[in-house]
C-alpha cells in the first residue's frame, strides 16, 4: 500500500541502533516510492503531447512498412501512458455516484474490445442496474478484460448476482497466475515474469487500480485460477442502498 505510513519498530534499548537503521531504511523506501510515483505521473502527463506530434509527423513518411512500424511504437507507447494516467487519474471519490445500468456499460467495453478485433463473449444478466461511480467502474472492468486478452487469449465475460452482490466473472485460457502471486499482482509496478518479456505495453498498474475502484466501492477483486489453465478474475461489487463516501446522502 502505497499510501500507508511507514511501519515504525520499537523495542529493547540495546536494539536501539538496528531499530533506528530499520526505520531510516523504511522511511527511504517509502519516499522512494512516493518520490517514483509522483515523477511517473509527471512523466506520463508530459509524454502526451509530444506522442501526439510524433503520431501526426508519422502521417508525412512515405514509406509504408516504416511508417506501419513507426505507428506500432507510438500506439505502444501510449498505451503505456494512458495506463500509467488511468491509475493517477484514479479520483473515484470526485466522480458523481449514479444509478446506471452495469450491464450495459459492461457490453459498452466489450463493443470496444471488438471493434479493435478482439473476441469477447459475454453472458449474464442483460440489465442489472447497479449505483456507483460509473466511469472509474468502466476503468477498472476494462484493465480486468485488457489483462485477459493480452495475458489469456480467448475471453469470457460473465454477470450475475446475488441479492447482496453483482458478481462479474472475466475468464480466459492464458497461463494464469500462480496463487502464491495472487496477492503480489496487485501491487503498484509488479508485473510477474513472463509478462515483463512481452511487448504488451503494460506497466503493472492496472490490476493495482482497479482492484482500489471496486474497493472503493466496498467490494473486491480475486482471482481464481481454472482448470485445466486459464484465470477467472471476480470482481464483486456489493449492492447497496447505503450511501457510498463521498455520496450525497
Ligand atoms: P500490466 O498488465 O500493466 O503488466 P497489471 O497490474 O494489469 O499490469 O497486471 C499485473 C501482472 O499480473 C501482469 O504483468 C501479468 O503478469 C499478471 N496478469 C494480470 N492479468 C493476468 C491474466 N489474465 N493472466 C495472466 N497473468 C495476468
Amino acid at each position: 500500500d502505497v499510501n500507508a505510513p511507514p511501519m515504525q519498530v520499537k523495542g529493547p534499548v540495546e536494539f536501539q541502533s538496528a531499530m533506528n537503521a530499520f526505520n531510516d531504511m523504511q522511511a527511504r523506501i517509502q519516499r522512494f516510492i512516493t518520490d517514483r510515483t509522483t515523477m511517473l505521473a509527471a512523466i506520463s502527463h508530459d509524454l502526451r503531447a509530444p506522442l501526439t506530434r510524433l503520431r501526426l509527423r508519422g502521417e508525412f513518411v512515405e514509406d509504408v512498412e516504416q511508417q506501419k512500424k513507426l505507428f506500432r511504437d507510438v500506439d505502444e507507447m501510449q498505451a503505456m501512458v494512458n495506463s500509467a494516467l488511468s491509475f493517477f487519474r484514479d479520483d473515484g471519490i470526485q466522480e458523481a455516484i449514479t444509478r446506471f445500468n452495469l450491464s450495459e456499460m459492461v457490453n459498452t467495453v466489450l463493443d470496444d474490445f471488438r471493434d479493435a478485433g478482439e473476441n469477447v463473449s459475454y453472458h449474464g444478466l442483460l440489465n442489472e442496474v447497479y449505483v456507483g461511480r460509473p466511469l472509474s467502474l468502466r476503468r477498472a472492468i476494462t484493465n480486468v478484460i485488457d489483462n485477459a486478452i493480452k495475458y489469456g487469449g480467448s475471453v469470457s465475460v460473465s454477470m450475475r448476482a446475488t441479492h447482496s452482490d453483482v458478481v462479474i466473472v472475466v475468464d480466459d485460457e492464458g497461463d494464469g497466475i500462480p496463487s502464491e502471486l495472487h496477492e503480489t499482482v496487485f501491487r503498484p509496478f509488479f508485473r510477474n515474469e513472463p509478462s515483463r518479456s512481452r511487448k504488451t505495453g503494460g506497466i503493472g498498474l492496472g490490476l493495482s487500480a482497479a482492484r482500489s475502484t471496486v474497493r472503493g466501492h466496498g467490494g473486491d477483486i480475486l482471482l481464481v485460477n481454472r482448470q485445466p489453465r486459464g484465470l477467472s478474475v471476480h470482481v464483486m461489487l456489493p449492492r447497496t442502498e447505503m450511501p457510498l463516501p463521498g455520496q450525497n446522502a
